[in-house]
């Protein structure tokens, strides 16, 4: 399995609006930012509009963003056989995971480094990051690898794993 190309050749290039320029800077520099509300640090959804306690401003400007941890959950996943645009014929098949983030909130991120064969939810997962070689061909964004562990961080038991 390869990782996805930033830009293959006639594809939709990824850009920026100014509402979203936090969260593709900071993926330029590695890291996962998620929507957040400034006045309780309450965790959202990316395409939440406001902070679920009524008394915190709403809309998008009530919206700050907050550093997630980058680690989650495989909740489900989908094999994606059939390119959504023909710059994506040479990707597929690939995955689509739906991933439930340490912080709670969830999203949708392509799946790379593992065999579709042998997932199964609860899987722990770890953001890694698609830099454009140039920044024409569009902006940095996560996609999700199985958590491997590593000195720093061991990987805790998945969900639903049999206790030791
Ligand atoms: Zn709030």
């Amino acid at each position: 399995m390869t990782a996805p190309a930033p830009g293959p050749p006639g594809a939709p290039i990824l850009r920026r609006t100014p509402a979203d320029a936090p969260f593709f800077d900071a993926a330029a520099r590695g890291e996962l930012l998620i929507r957040g509300c400034p006045a309780c640090a309450y965790a959202l959804p990316m395409d939440a509009y406001a902070c679920p306690h009524p008394e915190h401003p709403p809309g998008a400007d009530g919206l700050g963003w907050l550093p997630a941890s980058g680690r989650g959950t495989l909740v489900s996943w989908s094999s994606v056989h059939r390119a959504p645009h023909p710059a994506f014929a040479g990707q597929v098949p690939y995955t689509i995971a739906l991933v439930e983030l340490d912080e709670g909130p969830w999203l949708e991120a392509r799946l790379v480094g593992a065999d579709p064969a042998g997932l199964r939810a609860g899987l722990r997962l770890r953001a890694a990051f698609v830099h454009p070689a140039d920044p024409a061909d569009g902006e940095s964004f996560p996609v999700f690898a199985p958590d491997h562990p590593t000195p720093d961080h061991p990987t805790p038991l998945a969900t639903g794993d049999p206790a030791p």
